[in-house]
């Protein structure tokens, strides 16, 4: 089949609290085209995170066998719970050339970005604007007890340390902002010319009216 273009793998990564969840529904709020790689996890549900949309809540068994089985685009072991990207469901979209959006750690974007998928790759790292702030955000989610804030906030260096490795940075300060210059980056990236195979076609057609006409 051919797709006027190939669908980008938009990765996001922050360190806990710092948006990416947020800033993720935003985008397929603005351009329900984007697909959501929903990973499988061994952590238990929040409340209102909804089984198969959110993440695909699994035991470590069956998260193993999937990793056996070649499953897995990428997986890490973050916050003693075993996350990973099905690879099924990436396939499919990009060559149907939609785009998939990942909120994964940066062990999850090393691997993709080192994979034969990495010209496909567009990945952003968010910065808080201050730890202060970041902390703030995890409270205010009211999503995790003082001791898995406390956890998150220790490990929130492990994740900001690997920040150089990205295309993109922003220091998401203001939503509103931060959402805008996401859908710019996204939408460049789409023009980029590797994403676009159609446009060898079109410069032949330009070409043989350019002959034919001078
Ligand atoms: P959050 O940090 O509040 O979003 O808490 P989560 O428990 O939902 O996610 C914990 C971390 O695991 C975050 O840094 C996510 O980006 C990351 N993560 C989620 N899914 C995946 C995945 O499939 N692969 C990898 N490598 N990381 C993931
Ligand atoms: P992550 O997915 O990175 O863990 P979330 O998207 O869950 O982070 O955001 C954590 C909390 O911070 C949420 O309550 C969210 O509404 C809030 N938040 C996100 N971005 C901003 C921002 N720019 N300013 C203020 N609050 C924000």
């Amino acid at each position: 089949m051919s797709v006027s273009r190939r669908g980008l793998l938009i990765i996001l990564s922050s360190p806990s609290g710092a948006g990416k969840s947020t800033l993720a529904r935003a985008l397929m709020a603005w351009d329900p085209s984007i697909q959501f790689s929903v990973s499988a996890t061994t952590r238990s549900p929040r409340p209102g995170e909804v089984d198969g949309k959110d993440y695909l809540f699994v035991t470590e068994s069956e998260f193993k066998r999937q990793v056996a089985d070649g499953d897995m685009l990428e997986h890490a072991h973050v916050f003693g719970n075993f996350y990973g990207s099905p690879k099924g469901p990436v396939q499919e979209a990009i060559h149907a050339g939609r785009d998939v959006l990942f909120d994964i750690d940066w062990q999850g974007a090393q691997q993709i970005r080192n994979s034969e998928l990495n010209t496909n790759t567009l990945s952003i790292f968010l910065l808080p604007p201050s730890i202060p702030e970041l902390r703030r955000r995890l409270e205010a989610r009211g999503q995790d007890n003082d001791e898995t804030i406390g956890r998150r906030m220790q490990k929130s260096w492990d994740e900001i340390s690997h920040w150089d490795g990205y295309d993109f940075v922003l220091v998401n300060e203001d939503l509103a902002e931060t959402e805008q210059k996401l859908r710019a980056i996204i939408t460049a990236a789409r023009l980029r010319r590797t994403q676009q195979p159609r446009l060898t076609e079109h410069v032949r057609h330009l070409q043989s009216e350019f002959e034919e006409t001078t």
